[in-house]
């Protein structure tokens, strides 16, 4: 069993809900923990239980970060939008700095997420 980040910025909420929700069985068998808006969305698509940590703008993406410095996170799954200026960009930074340096399993779209899924 995994411990799986979910974080999705505005314009890919829809898209990471739709995915939560094709991928309900095979999340359902690993723990999760999202960031406060992103995690709402995926529990109202799929009924899982997710962790919610506070939302992005507000530190969530460090507190993904933190995890991931303790060793605690083992998948980061990051819908990124590339068209839109982050108020917290210097946190997206951070939390995809952290993730490369621990080697963790990293998404940052869906076909790759799919892919990340299937190989755990
Ligand atoms: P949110 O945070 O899920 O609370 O919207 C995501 C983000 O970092 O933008």
């Amino acid at each position: 069993m995994a411990v799986i980040g979910l974080v999705a910025h505005d314009d890919k909420k829809d898209e990471m809900a739709n995915w939560a929700h094709a991928h309900k069985h095979k999340l359902g068998q690993h723990t999760l923990f999202a960031t406060g808006t992103t995690g709402g969305r995926v529990i109202a698509a799929t009924g899982l239980p997710v962790t919610l940590l506070k939302s992005g703008p507000l530190g969530g993406d460090q507190q993904l970060g933190a995890m991931i410095a303790e060793e605690r996170l083992d998948v980061l799954v990051f819908f990124i939008d590339p068209l839109s200026a982050q108020p917290h960009d210097v946190d997206v930074k951070a939390l995809t700095r952290l993730a490369t340096l621990y080697d963790v399993l990293c998404a940052f779209n869906k076909p790759t997420a799919d892919a990340v899924l299937a190989a755990i």
